[in-house]
């Protein structure tokens, strides 16, 4: 159980502290507005009513032992540097904060933020990937790319074997998980079973997945 800080407690904010809470850890939730504070107070570990740009205030909160602070503000350039700023002076180590323009994020990046995020464009990414790839649930970027892919097969492959539909050179991708519900096969073989409702998981090149993807998902 790791301990978390996030300031600003938008849909952003609100969003990731409940999931956080959900995870197991622990979140102290702070914001200027009483009125989103008083709605989360109940779920949050700590909250706090407090504008951060008060560096004195915000040293009351005692966010010094937090794993990470997250900083979720976005639309107050001002509001969201100098609470960065406060924070290095207090001696929070780890930072990630929410930025909404190149120029923030060049500042932010300065400041030494771990890690900077773009929740739009990071999102907008993600709704083309899964507009431009329907049969992918989930995926993850490997870099050089190279992508982690989640896809659920096709119910018409019942009976066939993993053999019978992936293409024999398997130089730029490598099965890591069939699953079906709570039960994981890791690095299936090649003579596997599909026996419907499961998940293939499987890391390789863009240029390997996409000639294998729509194999998984096709009518024979
Ligand atoms: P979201 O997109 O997450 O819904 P938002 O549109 O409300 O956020 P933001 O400017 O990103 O807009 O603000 C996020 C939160 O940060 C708001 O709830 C706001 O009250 C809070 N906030 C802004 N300035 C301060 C400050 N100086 N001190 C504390 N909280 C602040």
């Amino acid at each position: 159980m790791a301990q978390f800080g996030v300031i600003g407690l938008g849909r952003f904010g609100a969003r990731t502290s409940l999931e956080l809470l959900e995870l197991g850890h622990e979140v102290i939730g702070v914001d200027a507005d009483e009125k989103l504070v008083e709605e989360l107070a109940d779920q949050l570990t700590h909250s706090a009513i407090c504008d951060v740009t008060d560096e004195k205030a915000l040293n009351e909160l005692d966010l010094s032992n937090c794993d990470v602070v997250l900083v979720a503000i976005g639309e107050d350039l001002q509001a969201s540097l100098l609470c960065v700023l406060h924070l290095k002076t207090i001696g929070v180590e780890t930072i990630w904060a929410k930025a909404t323009s190149k120029s923030h994020h060049q500042i932010l990046s300065k400041l030494g933020v771990s890690r900077i995020i773009h929740p739009e464009e990071e999102m907008g990414i993600r709704v083309a990937q899964a507009l431009n790839y329907p049969m992918v649930n989930e995926y993850m970027s490997l870099g050089h790319n190279w992508f982690c892919v989640e896809i659920a097969l096709g119910e018409n492959l019942e009976g066939k074997t993993l053999n019978d539909i992936l293409p024999d050179n398997t130089d730029n991708f490598h099965l890591l998980l069939l699953k079906k519900r709570d039960e994981v096969t890791v690095t299936p073989g090649p003579e596997t079973t599909i026996e419907g409702h499961e998940t293939l998981v499987m890391a390789g090149s863009l240029k390997a997945l996409k000639s294998i993807a729509p194999k998984l998902v096709e009518e024979s």
